[in-house]
């Protein structure tokens, strides 16, 4: 600097001044502004002529006046009173950092402030804020200490149903129900009610914390709305007491129907021998009454299972393509006889639909083409008729019609025909008023419909609806024979029959007494059966699951692990019939599974192919 001359010196310092990015004020030591650099013009949004004239105490806060006198009076900064803004042209205040000094040229020591400025933290700062605050989940206010809301984010604005001006210069007591020790601590969470505008009470989750500044002493609130979390809980609660309810009832049924099918078993099975063994009128008239009314019994045991496990959401349907014309030949096949007997012609049109499949669990489809043309057959009129028609209705669905010249069901009574128990009318026909409930829950399964197209009083006419598949349709097995079974074996066999029930092993007895070539060995306990499959290695076992001393399925992995007897298949014969635990046992080793009561003539085609498997 030395070496330029005083001119030379003069255009450096103006061009640094003009460069320099800070800020540049000289004043006189009487406050007067006597030069100031572009930079803090701009910093200030003041130009050179406003600023120039004006006091050095205008550019500064109210609150620092004594700071500056101060400086101006002695030409350095006041001590732990820094210059920290500077007002701008707008009224707004800008953050700033300043170092201040005083010329050494006399006459008058100008006072020489060089201003930076704060990178605008807190602008920048108080955006993300505000952005983070309004899309926060939870309502933030901050109130002064009086609990004044002096601004509230928008979840406050949705929790309390109120807009952030009508929030704000409110007392927070004027929406939350005020608690006799004010605000909660801070970082104490409390539940509380809030209010919102309407009235309406709600409950709330409230938090504090200190937000006070150097500007005086403020408080965040923490607001959460607790009424979706309230209703969850409810909602939550009352699903598990429903699904305790439903597990109960399906428990309860299940063991009902265990109790109920073990006597049925003797009934069913003594008049199916009786029956093919006693060929008099008498008998085969009693025989068949008893056959008539235990099955009936057995299909409401059935029926009212089902329904349990669909209400339960533990019906276990297995949808495969089936040939639509072949269930409904199939079940018109095990109708004929009671259309026979009951004088009702069956008419049965395959339209277009001859080689088109559907979606279905095959049983359960045949289940409810029974069901419907048994009705068209049970509520007709006499010498009536039951048509059955299949046609195409879309891409998607293929339908099946039932229509009968029956009585008709009244336009009131629609609502209660799939109501489970409901029967409408007169009765003059057996029934348990579930066909119909379970039949359209099983359609439904299925991914179908079945409703009542019409009825009047000269028949009604329901319809099945199925989804069409082009999937190919697996081979269908034919319906079981109508002879009494007596199967030939080519070998002696010994067939081991664990079971406790007396009444149950005679049965067995006499079933098998028919059989050529067959020898049974009882035993009526678990552990006497392991023993006697140990010494006597026997071709078959038949076992039953409730034992006096140990569960049957103990005994069927004690038998499958043993290496003696674990090539000796077992047909499990039990009254329990959940699909968990016929795969249970499957799994456990099982060649299959027969629930009680035994139909004679299905035991005896399961026995010949496990036994046809084994050699
Ligand atoms: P169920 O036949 O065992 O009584 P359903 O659930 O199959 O039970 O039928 C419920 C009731 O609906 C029947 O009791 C009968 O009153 C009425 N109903 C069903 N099908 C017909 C029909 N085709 N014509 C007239 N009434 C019917």
């Amino acid at each position: 600097m030395d070496k330029l001359s005083p001119e030379r010196c003069q255009q450096f310092l103006e061009a640094a001044a003009t460069l320099c990015p800070d800020g540049l004020l000289a004043a006189e030591a009487s406050g007067l502004i006597v030069a100031a650099n572009p930079a803090i013009e701009e910093m200030l949004g003041a130009g050179f002529d406003e600023l120039l004239g004006r006091r050095l105490t205008d550019l500064f806060p109210t609150q620092m006046e004594d700071c500056v006198q101060h400086f101006l009076a002695t030409g350095v900064a006041q001590p732990g009173s820094p210059l920290r803004h500077m007002c701008h042209m707008s009224g707004n205040l800008v953050p700033v950092k300043t170092i201040v000094g005083t010329t050494p040229l006399p006459p008058d020591h100008l006072r020489v402030i060089i201003v930076k400025r704060i990178p605008d933290d807190n602008g920048m700062h108080a955006t993300l804020i505000k952005a983070v605050l309004d899309h926060a989940l939870d309502g933030v206010a901050i109130l002064d200490e009086n609990g004044i809301i002096l601004s509230a984010n928008e979840a406050c604005e949705t929790i309390f149903a109120s807009s952030a001006a009508q929030l704000e210069s409110q007392s927070i007591w004027s929406y939350i129900a005020k608690s006799e020790h004010g605000l909660p601590d801070p970082g104490t969470r409390t539940e509380t009610m809030g209010r919102r505008s309407d009235g309406k009470a709600f409950p709330l989750e409230l938090s504090i914390a200190d937000a006070s500044t150097a500007e005086g002493r403020f408080i965040a609130a923490f607001l959460r709305d607790l009424s979706d979390r309230q209703m969850h809980e409810e909602t939550t609660l009352a699903k598990e007491s429903v699904e305790r309810t439903n597990r109960a009832r399906s428990e309860f049924l299940s063991r009902m129907s265990h109790e109920l099918r073990t006597p049925l078993n003797a009934v069913i099975g003594y008049a199916q021998l009786l029956n093919f063994k006693f060929q008099e009128p008498e008998v085969q008239e009693g025989t068949r009454s008893i056959l008539k009314a235990g099955r009936h019994l057995l299909s409401l045991i059935n029926e009212v299972l089902d329904l349990a496990r669909i209400d339960t959401g533990r019906m276990a349907i297995s949808l495969e393509p089936v040939q639509v014309s072949l269930v409904i030949q199939n079940a018109i096949e095990l109708i004929t006889p009671i259309a026979q007997e009951s004088k009702i012609t069956l008419d049965y049109r395959d339209g277009t639909c001859l080689e088109e499949a559907a979606l279905a669990d095959r049983q359960r489809l045949l289940q409810v083409f029974i069901n419907l043309i048994s009705n068209g057959i049970k509520y007709n009129r006499p010498y009536g008729q039951v048509t059955i028609r299949c046609e195409l209705i879309n891409d998607t669905h293929v339908r099946v019609v039932i229509e009968d010249t029956g009585v008709g069901i009244l336009e009131v009574d629609r609502e209660r025909l799939f109501q489970p128990f409901e029967r409408l009318g007169t009765q003059v026909t057996d029934g348990s008023g579930l066909g119909l409930v379970l039949s359209k829950r099983f359609v439904e399964l299925m991914g179908g419909r079945l409703d009542l197209l019409s009825s009047s009083p000269q028949g009604s006419r329901f319809a099945v609806d199925l989804r069409r598949t082009s999937m190919p349709v697996l081979k269908q097995t034919g319906p079981g024979e109508s002879r009494a079974p007596r199967p030939t074996f080519e070998r002696q066999l010994r067939i081991l029959y664990i079971e406790d029930n007396t009444s149950n092993m005679k049965l067995m007895e006499m079933i098998l007494s028919e059989w050529r070539g067959v020898s049974m060995i009882p035993a009526v306990q678990g552990q006497i059966g392991l023993e006697i499959a140990r010494t006597h290695l026997p071709d078959l076992i038949l076992l039953d699951l409730h034992l006096p001393d140990m569960p049957g399925e103990q005994v069927l992995r004690l038998l499958k692990t043993s290496p003696e007897t674990g090539d000796i298949p077992v047909i499990v014969i039990s009254a329990d019939s959940t699909d968990n635990q016929i795969r249970r046992l499957r799994d456990a080793g099982a060649a299959e599974y027969v629930t009680k009561p035994i139909d004679i003539r299905q035991f005896t085609m399961v026995v010949e192919r496990v036994l046809n498997l084994a050699h």
